[in-house]
């Protein structure tokens, strides 16, 4: 085992901040990315979203898919420094088009930041990817973009964030007017004010300010807007929830920013009050309790594979989310569930175009591994073996399809593809019960997409999918599972275990099944 510096283990986990933003397609998500990125003068990118938008994507190998589309099939990471802090941002797809990748991506964050539009609220996919961070408990920092845009007032927006997500929030800042008359925007925790200059909005200017009664204010954003300002954090004062960190640390309270990411308005003091407030990599659960990221041996865990960067060598990119020690190029350690001693030898930190080789890495950094095939969702790599992290829950599949092969006599490939592709978690694959046909569940279009793609061009299977109208999927656990009883409101099938599964076209079905049927247990995923 590499001697390992605990002091400067210790410091290297003390500035790390790992983290994803959330949203709805149209948010804004690209444009705050970009702008977080230009702080740091971005030192490890990894093919982001907007370098795709901006065709430079023709230097990287991405999926045919994905080119075609100018989108990220699977989520990617970026580095940057700032203010002493080692920042590392998981890009989640902003697309209709997401996967389970992307919420298997969140498992590897410490915190989240919610981008909302100011104008839209609360959206479908928002809400989706929120309800995963709430599970896992982690801190969720909200951005309210597009201010300078006419949108709904900044309390209605925090109370639909209490009505539609369960979570309270106090506002960090609050506007100074919105859209055509935005001149900036008060900070409630440095009282200081941010204000717009200038017809175009082009300038910004910090000025340190008393309270919000300052004079300076009303001199500088007229009387009808300060009075205003005034009432409105009055009422928030009087009203509002107080700032928390404990709460924030335990998710139950989320700090709101509000600013515009094109004109990179309110973007840097959100960041920076970000980074004093977001928490450091945390620890793990483990097989063996809590790991801690500050304990010397390497450890991580795998949560995505991504195959096909490169076609031409059918190459696979296993993402390792480091959980604590520190990471040497070339190192051995165990994979867990093989049993065996692996060489780290060519780690990439990212997947930029150049690919660079990575000498080190700490916890809350993703590397990743190339993967000939050794690795799953999931596996755990440890130093001395024995742990097994926990991380990845599975998720409840939303769309369905009945998969037909068009030429028979490509069964034996068909088999395989299918095999290599669900041990992935490409996509969920079921049977029915008589064992003849063959269903596939994703979370995303996207998911089908890519089975079909990856059938054709790395098995030589094309296959033909039919949109089943199941909404719905549930483990049944019960001592005895009559198959008569779940047809009547539900197809009944088989996971790759054999469990029982129900689907559901809608939810009034799965309601009756679930009251017709007491004594049995309905999972939303695999028991
Ligand atoms: P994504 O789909 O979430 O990645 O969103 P993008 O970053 O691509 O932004 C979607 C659209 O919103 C683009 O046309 C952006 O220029 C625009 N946009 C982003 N931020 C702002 C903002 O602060 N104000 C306004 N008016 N438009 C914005």
């Amino acid at each position: 085992m590499s001697k390992v510096d605990t002091g400067e283990l210790a410091k290297e986990v003390e500035r790390r901040r790992t983290f994803a933003i959330i949203s709805h397609p149209d948010a804004g998500k690209t444009t705050l990315t970009e702008k977080l990125l230009l702080y740091g003068g971005a030192i490890r990118l990894a093919g982001t979203v907007k370098a795709r938008k901006a065709s430079k994507h023709a230097t990287s190998d991405w999926m045919e898919i994905e080119k075609q589309r100018g989108i990220s099939v699977t989520s990617s990471v970026m580095q940057f420094d700032y203010l002493g802090h080692r920042i590392n941002i998981l890009d989640t797809p902003g697309h209709q088009d997401f996967s389970e990748d992307t919420y298997r991506t969140l498992t590897a964050a410490d915190s989240a930041v919610m981008l909302i539009d100011v104008a839209k609220g609360v959206e479908a996919q928002t809400i989706k990817l929120f309800q995963v961070c709430r599970q896992r408990g982690i801190p969720i920092f909200t951005f309210i973009n597009k201010l300078d845009r006419e949108g709904r007032s900044p309390f209605e927006l925090m109370e639909e964030l209490e009505q539609v997500l369960g979570i309270r929030s106090v506002p960090m800042n609050w506007p100074i007017g919105m859209g055509r008359e935005l001149c900036g925007v008060y900070d409630r925790m440095n009282d200081q004010v941010e204000l717009f200059q200038g017809n175009d909005h082009s300038t910004i200017e910090v000025r340190k300010v008393g309270d919000y009664n300052d004079p300076i204010i009303r001199e500088m954003a007229g009387e009808y807007l300060h009075d205003q300002l005034r009432e409105e954090l009055e009422l928030l004062d009087v009203a509002g929830d107080p700032f928390d960190l404990d709460k924030v640390s335990r998710g139950e309270l989320t700090p709101v920013f509000f600013g515009s990411a094109v004109n990179n308005f309110g973007v840097q003091t959100f960041l920076e009050s970000f980074l004093k407030l977001a928490p450091k990599p945390a620890p793990r659960q483990s097989t063996e309790g809590e790991v801690l990221p500050t304990e010397p041996r390497f450890t991580g865990y795998v949560f995505k594979i991504q195959a096909n960067m490169n076609p031409a060598h059918r190459d696979r990119i296993a993402f390792l989310r480091i959980c604590s020690g520190r990471f040497d190029r070339g190192m051995s350690v165990k994979h867990v569930r093989v049993g065996k001693d692996i060489k780290l030898s060519q780690p990439q930190q990212f997947l930029a175009q150049d690919r660079d080789i990575v000498e080190s890495a700490y916890p809350g950094d993703i590397i990743g591994l190339f993967d000939p095939g050794i690795f799953r969702i999931g596996d755990s790599l440890a130093q001395g073996g024995g742990v097994v992290f926990n991380e990845l829950p599975t998720f409840s599949p939303e769309l369905f399809a009945k998969v037909t092969v068009k030429n028979a006599l490509k069964h034996k490939q068909y088999q395989k593809g299918i095999d290599q592709l669900t041990e992935e978690g490409t996509v969920q694959v079921f049977r029915t019960a008589s064992f003849d046909e063959t269903i596939l569940g994703v979370v995303g279009q996207l998911q089908f997409e890519v089975f079909e793609y990856r059938m054709r061009v790395e098995y030589g299977v094309e296959i033909q999918l039919h949109r089943m109208p199941y909404q719905f999927a549930r483990w049944l656990v019960a001592d005895k599972i009559d198959p008569a009883k779940f047809r009547i409101n539900s197809t009944l099938v088989k996971d790759k275990k054999d469990n029982y599964v129900a689907l559901f076209e809608n939810e009034y079905a799965m309601r009756t099944a679930i009251d017709k049927n007491p004594d049995a247990q309905f999972l939303e995923t695999a028991p």
